[in-house]
């Protein structure tokens, strides 16, 4: 660490008072690395659809300007690299607007278990093209946390269509609420996403929230990812003031587990409007 003392009130014999600035530059340095390196596996990212693009523009511009038989083939191509791309800047959108309000916590009380049925909805069609079943087990009671609708819906989109993505075909996510203790005591609300694929090797599981890492980079594109989704689950969590636990056994498939702080139903529910008669 270094401290910088800075003299006010030049001129006169005694400072009034003398401003330290202490700052870490181990810190400084590690951040400024963390964010070059990000911006250059981001701009290799879009370089790699776009090269492709360009490419495939310029064959049907030159040699294949008169091949009927390839042009859709290479116009399909063009197709997949343009989603690509709009996928990773969404992706990279989404986290840079969660990175920007990561002081503030969200605070709507919403049930959790909509949550879950909402993504899980939107999520049938994928489960239904790789034959796996979706099993939910829901609370009896709902269970209430604080937080933002969307960011929460994005939290277990990701979990469960990573579950169904890196899965086994025709095996079972299991998608499950619980009431459960933090820690501390704190009354929680745990959610956990469990598959029954080939697992996650434990030397990648402390990476697997970096942004842009993979276990296996051609799965992860054939599977249409761009490497973001648990990065985002990372900070929306944490903007919760919530947790991410990852355990994994070869052979035995993965579970991914978030935890949020419990709120009591009543709580900031709008009050009710007595009417007279
Ligand atoms: P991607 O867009 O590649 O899916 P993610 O950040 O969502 O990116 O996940 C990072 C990596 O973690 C994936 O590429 C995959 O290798 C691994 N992974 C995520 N979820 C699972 C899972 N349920 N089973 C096995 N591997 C997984």
């Amino acid at each position: 660490a270094t401290v910088t003392p800075i003299r006010i009130a030049e001129g006169r014999r005694r400072p009034d008072f003398l401003l330290v600035l202490l700052s870490n530059k181990t810190e400084v340095v590690r951040i400024e690395r963390m964010r070059a390196d990000f911006i250059a596996n981001a701009s290799h990212e879009l370089r790699t659809p776009l090269a492709s693009l360009t490419g495939f523009v310029q064959t049907l511009l030159g040699p294949a300007r008169n091949d009927e038989v390839n042009r859709e083939r290479f116009l399909k191509i063009m197709l997949e690299q343009g989603e690509r791309m709009a996928r990773l800047i969404d992706d990279l959108l989404s986290l840079s607007r969660i990175e920007m309000k990561s002081h503030v916590r969200p605070d709507t009380v919403i049930d959790i278990g909509e949550i879950v049925q909402h993504s899980v909805n939107a999520l049938l069609p994928l489960a239904k093209s790789s034959g796996t079943s979706i099993l939910v087990h829901a609370t009896d009671r709902p269970a209430m946390v604080r937080g933002d609708w969307d960011e929460l819906v994005q939290v277990m989109h990701n979990l469960i269509e990573n579950a169904l993505k890196y899965g086994r075909a025709g095996g079972t996510v299991d998608v499950s609420i619980r009431f459960e203790d933090g820690g501390d005591g704190q009354p929680g609300v745990a959610v956990s996403v469990k598959d029954d694929g080939p697992g996650i090797d434990a030397a990648h599981i402390p990476r697997l929230t970096e942004r842009f890492y993979r276990v296996d980079v051609s799965r992860s594109r054939a599977q249409k990812g761009t490497g973001l989704g648990l990065a985002i689950v990372k900070h929306i969590v944490a903007r919760h003031r919530g947790r991410l636990s990852i355990t994994s056994e070869k052979e035995n498939g993965s579970v991914f587990c978030v935890w949020l702080e419990r709120a009591t139903v009543t709580e900031n529910l709008p009050a009710l409007e007595l009417k007279e008669e």
